[in-house]
């Protein structure tokens, strides 16, 4: 899309690098931000390239405030919250990018999360904390979490590649892993009674959870 003349405004973590890609076509791009500095995970190249972009105008603790318009958006309203002021410009197109925090916090005290909120599974449990966050024997499978038998799935888990495609595919892969680790349990519970020689009084279903006496 070729922009017109006119500016852009974006938001937020991931307009970083695509403030980058508009200013290719846009006389200028802002880029408010709500904290005081560009973002700790942004790489230093990567910064020093948008506060060196002569399109790019880096708007510091800076909230959009108002988007108004006859029939297209023509102006845009920010609320500067340093210098307390007010100030609009001719912006015509507006990005908002939403979404990049897991949100897991309810997950902390059950699950093994990374330093930023993100799940951790499968195989990266064992390198994660000296590998003792992982008590049974047998290695996790993929996906799964700290917490044996439950997976997890799509961005925010540690390590997934944050696309609608990717969170799909491990959600279905996440439904063969769970048929594979109710079976892994149905073979545990079937070697522990031929170990403990319990009569055969009691069979586990083809459904792996419901225990059927036999007639
Ligand atoms: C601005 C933006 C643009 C993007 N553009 C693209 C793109 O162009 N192409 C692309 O492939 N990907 C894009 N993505 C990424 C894509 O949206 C995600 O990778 C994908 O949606 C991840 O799917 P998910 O199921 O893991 O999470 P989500 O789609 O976020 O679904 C999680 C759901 O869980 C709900 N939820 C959260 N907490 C709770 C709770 N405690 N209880 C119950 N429900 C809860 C949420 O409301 C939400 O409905 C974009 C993401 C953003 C933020």
């Amino acid at each position: 899309m070729r922009l017109r003349r006119s500016d852009c405004g974006g938001r937020r973590q991931l307009s970083r690098p695509a403030a980058i890609f508009l200013a290719q076509s846009s006389a200028r791009v802002h880029l408010f931000v709500r904290s005081q500095k560009l973002s700790d995970s942004m790489s230093q190249y990567l910064i020093g390239r948008i506060e060196a972009h002569p399109r790019i105008e880096i708007h510091y603790q800076t909230r959009i405030t108002g988007l108004s318009g006859a029939g297209h958006l023509e102006h845009v309203e920010w609320r500067d919250d340093a210098l307390e002021e007010t100030r609009s410009g001719p912006i015509r197109h507006v990005f908002v990018m939403a979404g990049a925090a897991p949100r897991t916090e309810w997950l902390e005290d059950s699950f093994v999360l990374d330093n930023r909120g993100f799940i951790v599974t499968g195989p990266d449990l064992a390198a994660f904390a000296g590998g003792d966050q992982w008590p049974p024997k047998r290695p996790p499978l993929m996906l799964e979490t700290s917490v044996p038998g439950i997976f997890g799935v799509g961005d925010t888990r540690a390590g997934s590649v944050k696309r609608v495609a990717s969170a799909v595919g491990e959600g279905s892969m996440a439904v063969h892993l769970v048929h594979r680790y109710l079976a892994q349990c149905a073979d545990q519970y079937a070697s522990a009674q031929h170990a403990q020689m319990i009569p055969a009084s009691v069979t586990v279903s083809a459904d792996y959870s419901s225990r059927t006496p036999a007639t």
